[in-house]
Order: structure tokens, then C-alpha cells, then sequence
């Protein structure tokens, strides 16, 4: 596979390169990255999103969406963006739950940021009948910043480079990985990293082999997507598995990088550019970072609690009146599979970061009531 020669020759020429490289490297290589070329979603691919379980998570997205542009002062034109739209699911059931609401849908002009070359033609055929206006972006960076925006993300930012430290008595050192010249396979190793003094103070509570991540690719699309919400306003909404611990009340530090092929955990160095590398997503620092940019936030709160807060359980109920024993059957599957806590429910969570002037979004409204009584 030629990734894995050039990734190999790469890592040769410098020595060593940092994790966040690799991951680069085997996620986005132009010619043969993860998410350029594969198909990961889906029973056929490597793992499975909350809008490939069931209709019920865009449904409840689109009446955020809906309750967003409203709380944007249902404006006639709104950019509505997505980051990594997958297979398109979500918008789909989005769209189509919303489709009555009709000038909720003329406003809409849709942009997708996404990677991934066969996903985009998948996308644009599978949203080809709604006749709204879609475009596609390489990244943020080119979003425009001409309408005000609501923004969702779902499995996004797990996939983005993480740079891992770890901490050794008192020293940090970042996590790298180099080439066993007798095997020629790829090994970790650590450089020295000059954040020791930063990473000690913010992390008092590290200690031994500690290893904490950062995710400098989020943080700047947190603090781009901030830019754009001073000039115009807007909402986004964050759903991912992560965690969110004020690094002064953090204990456990471990690494949560890991591979996924075929639905089962996979070595990380095996199968570069055909299997998937994730992170856990630290939404304390997204947080922080959108602060640090003038916007407010909530949450984060699981993602049952969000799902529950928007009415899944109602609309599930809807649902199930019209259909047989086996529809019936599936609903409650894919509404458990959703929200309880032994599967998706507490492990994922949902966050929204939003301009100042904006009211608390849809489905945070209560526990941000909750958390001032
Ligand atoms: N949101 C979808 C897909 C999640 S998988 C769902 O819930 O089903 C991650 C998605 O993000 C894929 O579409 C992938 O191609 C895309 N992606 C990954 N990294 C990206 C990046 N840096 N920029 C844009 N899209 C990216």
C-alpha cells in the first residue's frame, strides 16, 4: 500500500514525527488518506453514527435547527452548515422533518465541510430532490461569514489530530513514533516538549505517565467559527464522545487514541489510511477556547439527556402509532440505543457554543436552569 510506504520514508527522512503527523498523515494523505478515500459509515463500512441508528436523531437535530433560526430572529436567508456529513443521514431526516415548516426551508442555504471525495458524490445525490441550495467546503476556512449560522457537528471532531505529552516526573515529553530500521515498522517513541512548564501548572493534579491531548486543529476551528459569529451570530452543536473536566478536578489521564476497523478495535499501526484513528473530544477546551472568543456555551450535557430534552421520546411514541410489531421493535431499539446510558446515551455528549447575544439553544434550556437553582 503506498501510504505506508511514503508514510515509512517520511518518518525515515525526519527521524521521528509527532502523533498528531501520523494522524494526519494517515487520515487526510491526499492520495490515499481515511477520509478521503474510504467509506467508513455503515454496516459495509467501519463504524456506525447515531443518524445511521435511526431517523430519530436528525428529526430532533432539525427542531434544534428550527428553534435556532428562530432564536436568530428567523432570518430569510441562514447558512446551515454541517462538519463531516457522513452519508448525508442527518440532513436528510432533518430536511424532511422540517419540510412543513415552509419558510424555515427557504431560508436554508446548506453548506457541508467534508474531506472525503466519495462521500461528497453520495451526499450530493442523496439531497439532490429537496432543491435547495447546497455548496462544499475543504474546511472552515472558506465558510462565508455574509448570514448569521447554525452549525452542527456530529462525530466530527473526534477525527481530528490530537498531539499527545506525557509526563515524566516532573518533564513533559510528546508522544512521537519512529521506525524500527530492522523491521521497518512503525514504533512510539517521546520527544522532549518545551510545554512542561504550561502542562504543569494547568494539569496540577498529573503525575507519572500521565498523558494529557490536545487537539490544535479543533481549537482554531472553534476560534474561525467564533470570528464568524462576532460578525454575524450564530449557533453550533457539537455531539461526540469526550469528556468535559475542568483540568483542576481532573484525576485520570490517559490516552484515547484508538483505531476502529470493521466495527472492532484495531492496532493503531496497522492498516494506515484503511482504518479509522480517533480521539476522545475535550470539550472543556473547546469550551474554553469559544470563551476566550466572546461566545457563551452550554453544556456539555449527555446525549440522552439532549435527545430527551428535544422530545425524542415523543416523537418516538408518534412514530410508533402508525407502524407494525417489527417497526414498532425497531424504533425502541434505535431510541434506546440513543439515549441509554449503557450505550450511546452518557458517553456521547452534546455541547453549543453561540454568539453572546444570543438566548441558550434548544434542549439546554433546563439544565441551565437546573444548574442555578
Ligand atoms: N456526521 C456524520 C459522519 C461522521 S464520520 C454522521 O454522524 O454520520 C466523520 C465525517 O467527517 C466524515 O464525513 C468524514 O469524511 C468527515 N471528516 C473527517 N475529517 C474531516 C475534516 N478535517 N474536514 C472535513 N470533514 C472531515
Amino acid at each position: 500500500m503506498k501510504i505506508i510506504g511514503n508514510i515509512r520514508q517520511a518518518i525515515q527522512d525526519y527521524g521521528s514525527i509527532t502523533m498528531a503527523q501520523f494522524m494526519s498523515e494517515a487520515m487526510y494523505n491526499l492520495n490515499e488518506g481515511y477520509y478521503i478515500q474510504q467509506d467508513p459509515i455503515g454496516k459495509g463500512g467501519d463504524f456506525i453514527t447515531a443518524p445511521e441508528i435511526s431517523q430519530l436523531f436528525g428529526e430532533m437535530l432539525g427542531i434544534y435547527a428550527v428553534d435556532s433560526w428562530i432564536k436568530l430572529g428567523s432570518p430569510t436567508k441562514f447558512n446551515l452548515v454541517e462538519l463531516g456529513p457522513g452519508r448525508a443521514t442527518l440532513m436528510d431526516d432533518l430536511l424532511r422533518a422540517t419540510k412543513h415548516i415552509k419558510e424555515f426551508h427557504q431560508a436554508i442555504n446548506i453548506h457541508f465541510v467534508e474531506t472525503n471525495k466519495r462521500l461528497i458524490k453520495f451526499q450530493k445525490q442523496r439531497l439532490e430532490s429537496y432543491g435547495i441550495n447546497y455548496k462544499w467546503h475543504n474546511s472552515v476556512y472558506s465558510l462565508p461569514n455574509n448570514l448569521p449560522l447554525v452549525v452542527l457537528a456530529n462525530e466530527f471532531f473526534d477525527c481530528l489530530p490530537i498531539n499527545q505529552y506525557i509526563r515524566e516526573k516532573d518533564a513533559w515529553y510528546e508522544r512521537s513514533v519512529t521506525l524500527n530500521l530492522q523491521e521497518y515498522n512503525i514504533i512510539k517513541t517521546v520527544i522532549p516538549s518545551t510545554l512542561s512548564n504550561s502542562l504543569n501548572t494547568e494539569h496540577p493534579n498529573s503525575n507519572d505517565l500521565s498523558i494529557v491531548e490536545i487537539c490544535y486543529p479543533a481549537l482554531e476551528i472553534i476560534r474561525h467559527l467564533a470570528d464568524i459569529f462576532k460578525k454575524t451570530s450564530g449557533y453550533l452543536l457539537a455531539i461526540d464522545y469526550g469528556y468535559d473536566i475542568n483540568p483542576l478536578h481532573r484525576t485520570s489521564y490517559n490516552s484515547t487514541l484508538q483505531a476502529v476497523k470493521n466495527h472492532k478495535y484495531h492496532p493503531i499501526f496497522n492498516d494506515i489510511g484503511r482504518a479509522d484513528l480517533t480521539a476522545h473530544v475535550d470539550f472543556f477546551s473547546l469550551k474554553k477556547s469559544a470563551k476566550a472568543n466572546n461566545c457563551k456555551t452550554s453544556g456539555s450535557i449527555s446525549q440522552g439527556e439532549f435527545l430527551k430534552n428535544l422530545g425524542i421520546n415523543i416523537r418516538a411514541e408518534m412514530l410508533k402509532r402508525n407502524a407494525n410489531l417489527d417497526i414498532q421493535k425497531e424504533i425502541d431499539l434505535g431510541q434506546n440505543r440513543l439515549i441509554s446510558s449503557k450505550q450511546m446515551g452518557e458517553l456521547f455528549k452534546a455541547t453549543a457554543i453561540y454568539s453572546k447575544n444570543l438566548p441558550t439553544p434548544l434542549g439546554f434550556e433546563a439544565s441551565a436552569l437546573i444548574s442555578n437553582l
